[in-house]
């Protein structure tokens, strides 16, 4: 648990707020709990927005001018005054999707389906899902998921799996496609049933707080249950019902005192429902499908977002990275020559414990645990890394890596841990010797899944890993990323890269 004093000092973004809520009131409350949570409130913030970020790739969501997203978002930015904890940059859209759901990523995106919006029947049902989501926020259930799954058991630290779990990296192509399911859906933010208790009882209060008739919560699950049997409402698997749901959320507002203006509908709500039902909803299978992305009806990205967090540093020339998109062709994210930086110019990173060579046309990124990722622009980012590598750093307990054999052993170990976390990626060939500037290395390849899929199928990636000894016993290791037919492609530039590591 992190105190929430602590939030404040680590996090500039984020003013703690105090949540006396139970001092304050005479009546019980129900009081967000806290839980194990190994990311600090920035990297919840800013992975949270990468994740974002691509949401507006896999879904369509409706642009800020379009009137039922402004009415959702004047109606989040009503419910959030009254939101207690941290003060997350809270923004919310609307996705032209007919599933019944919503979903709230970590740091205070909102997601919430047209469908949602058609299917209430008042501002206070609406406002109700809208309250169960922030709650999923305000107590951080997504990172603390990530938090429970990954357990110590990690291989690239924290900040690393928060990249593979949330945004999906290369080496961990399967990770990113459970994570992100690449089109279908954010498997991470699929709720425990006490996340989906707590958010129901904390929504309830924030509800009521902001001036509703709290019934409207177990009101729209009723709407929801009913038509779950024709398969409209993707909201019961995300957010599975805790059994009991209608009895615990109505016993919770049997403790609050009645209001007799608590607001059920409004003239808004009369306004925009009709608009909202005359918006075209796609079906899952169209939103799947993405011929929405050729419309240009749906928005390209989040804009006027509070708190944005700096992108990944930019490496090499401004020139390389015009245009403000990945060079693609196509979907398939297969890059062109000069956006791989072969033959290239390249440029020296110099790293907390070592040096090495990349293409000057490549980003890089380093997170809080030191782990550096090197890609083109376009080859990594959101759904993983597709091209590129991943430089880190393994301890090695008692002397460490001394000799051949113990190094032989280390290596083996990476190549365990990897396929351990990345069901599919097996180990192709033989681990070699080599030396890296002086020092001791081996080199081992593997093949997986990689984030790119095309034709419904993931492509093949290769991977190769190098494991350098270093003086002081550690080991280091650099992953190398491509999808197996360019692997050759690549190749020339990964072992000129290799071959510049020099320890520190
Ligand atoms: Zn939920």
């Amino acid at each position: 648990m992190v105190p929430s004093k602590n939030w404040a000092r680590m996090c500039g973004l984020l003013v703690a707020m105090l949540a006396p809520m139970s001092a304050e009131f005479a009546w019980a409350r129900f009081e967000p709990a806290t839980c194990k949570n190994a990311f600090t409130p920035e990297q919840e913030l800013t992975e949270g927005q990468k994740v974002a970020a691509q949401v507006y790739h896999q879904m369509p969501v409706l642009p800020d001018s379009d009137p039922v997203t402004r009415y959702v978002q004047q109606l989040g930015a009503r419910l959030v005054q009254h939101a207690p904890g941290a003060r997350w940059p809270y923004n919310f859209h609307v996705v032209a999707s007919s599933d019944i759901n919503a979903f709230a990523l970590p740091g205070g995106s909102v997601f919430v389906n047209l469908g949602t919006v058609q299917a209430a029947e008042t501002e206070g049902q609406l406002a109700g899902v809208m309250a169960h989501e922030i709650s999923h926020v305000v107590q951080r259930h997504s990172t603390c998921n990530i938090t429970k799954q990954q357990g110590q058991k990690v291989l690239y630290g924290i900040g690393s799996v928060l990249s593979s779990v949330l945004l999906g990296s290369g080496t961990a192509g399967t990770l990113a496609q459970s994570a992100l399911g690449l089109g279908q859906s954010l498997t991470f933010l699929r709720m425990s049933r006490d996340d989906e208790k707590q958010a129901d009882l904390l929504g309830t209060g924030i509800l009521y707080d902001s001036g509703y008739d709290p019934r409207g919560l177990p009101q729209f699950f009723e709407i929801i249950q009913a038509k779950s049997g024709s398969g409209g409402a993707q909201f019961l698997s995300d957010h599975p019902n805790p059994g009991n749901r209608t009895e615990y959320v109505d016993a919770e507002i049997a403790t609050l005192p009645r209001h007799s203006d608590a607001v059920v509908t409004t003239a808004e709500f009369k306004r925009v429902h009709p608009l909202a039902m005359a918006e075209t909803a796609l079906s899952s299978k169209d939103v799947d499908a993405g011929l929405w992305k050729k419309s240009g009806r749906y928005a390209s990205g989040p804009s006027g977002v509070a708190g944005v967090v700096s992108e990944p540093v930019v490496a090499g020339q401004a020139g390389s990275v015009q245009g403000g998109g990945p060079e693609r062709s196509g979907s398939a994210g297969r890059l062109s020559q000069s956006a791989l930086g072969i033959d290239g110019k390249m440029t020296r990173l110099q790293a907390a414990r070592f040096v090495l060579d990349y293409p000057a046309a490549w980003q890089k990124q380093v997170d809080a645990s030191g782990t550096v990722i090197l890609a083109p622009v376009g080859g990594a980012g959101a759904t993983g890394i597709v091209y590129g590598a991943l430089i880190d750093l393994e301890k090695q307990s008692g002397d460490g890596v001394t000799d051949a054999a113990s190094l032989k052993a280390a290596t083996a170990m990476l190549v365990q841990r990897l396929s351990e976390q990345n069901a599919g990626l097996t180990q192709v060939g033989e681990v070699t010797a080599l030396t890296v500037q002086g020092r001791m290395a081996n080199s081992v390849e593997l093949r997986g899944k990689s984030p790119v899929v095309e034709a419904g199928a993931a492509l093949t990636e290769r991977d190769w890993l190098v494991t350098i000894a270093r003086a002081d016993g550690d080991v280091n290791y650099i992953v190398f990323v491509s999808p197996e037919r360019d692997f050759a492609l690549m190749k020339p530039t990964f072992t000129k890269m290799m071959k510049s590591f020099v320890a520190q």
